[in-house]
């Protein structure tokens, strides 16, 4: 479980979402057995999308992130919902590609592509947006998308570093979205405190290492305070909230029924007679569910009916 740290400065100019999701992505890494440029291409969405979902008004409001490439990891997905649940998945976790200046390589692995974001608030049509990456290293598109979709300006800053054991040592994220009718003079204050900031990891660090022993709160506002400490006073921030996020896929037996059912009928009277039974993974947490004939030649018939399952 990690916490989404949101605050709010005096003037109302603009709102900061912060996390260390380091546990959250390296439950994803161990699941996805990813290498190293994959946990950092797949942490980072997952720390980006667990923020945003920090951002959502109700608890059954779902948000799903996607990244979509020509590079050798082809897609990172990430979905959450208003509880702070994220799951998500890269579909090459093998992807591996030399150093880029030292740096592991996201927007090397996604190459030329897109980003679609589609946030489901319970009325009627999710909202749709897609854009062209700008970079792949995913912090970058991010803004880009709140600033060409939602004409928000948004500063995103997204970290996963990764050892050379391979596990994820840390793994950190924050937003600072301009509010409704800010001051300008809040902008010129961030752009210089944000322009100067050290990677968002080698922040989460050091907190984690002035404040060992505190709850994961009290880490979380040492971050906030060391990042924008020097803000003049009438930019200073307050605590607005505090959320949960956590790993968790919501994926079950009836809703991989319900995938089976919605493939063509001729490809699964194909299934039932030559292989006599089908198994179905979980894309998000690599769950299997098995299903034999009966229940296979169950389907088939509600199929035929034109029923739902
Ligand atoms: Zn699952």
């Amino acid at each position: 479980m990690s916490k989404v740290l949101v605050a709010i400065d005096k003037s109302g100019s603009f709102r900061v979402h912060l996390s260390i999701t380091t546990d959250m992505c390296r439950e994803a890494a161990r699941i996805h057995e990813t290498t190293p440029v994959a946990s950092a291409g797949l942490g980072r969405v997952l720390t980006g999308t667990a923020l945003m979902s920090s951002m959502l008004g109700e608890p059954d409001n779902r948000l799903t992130v996607q990244f979509k490439g020509d590079g050798p990891a082809r897609q990172i997905m990430a979905c959450a919902d208003g509880n702070g649940n994220v799951k998500g998945y890269i579909a090459n976790p093998n992807v591996d590609l030399p150093l880029n200046n030292g740096k592991l390589d996201v927007g090397g692995s996604l190459g030329i592509g897109e980003l679609t974001v589609i946030r489901d608030m319970g009325l009627g049509e999710p909202y749709s947006g897609t854009i062209a990456l700008v970079s792949g290293e995913i912090a970058e598109d991010l803004a880009a998308y709140y600033f060409i979709s939602e004409q928000q300006n948004t500063s995103v800053a997204l970290g996963v570093k990764v050892g050379e054991d391979m596990n994820i040592l840390v793994s950190a994220g924050m937003f600072v979205q301009m509010l409704p009718g800010f001051d300008e003079g809040a902008v010129d204050a961030l752009e210089k405190i944000l322009g100067d900031m050290p990677p968002i990891t080698t922040v989460a660090e050091e907190a984690q290492l002035r404040s060992a022993g505190k709850s994961e709160e009290g880490v979380l506002e040492d971050m906030l305070g060391s990042i924008f400490n020097s803000l003049p006073e009438e930019y200073s921030l307050e605590k607005l909230d505090t959320k949960d996020v956590r790993w968790h896929c919501d994926c079950s037996r009836d809703r991989m029924k319900g995938a089976l059912a919605t493939i063509n009928p001729q490809d699964l009277r194909e299934i039932i007679d030559e292989d006599g039974k089908a198994e179905l993974s979980c894309n998000f947490c690599r769950s299997k569910y098995e299903f034999d004939k009966e229940e296979l030649e169950t389907i088939y018939s509600f199929m035929q009916k034109g029923e739902s399952i």
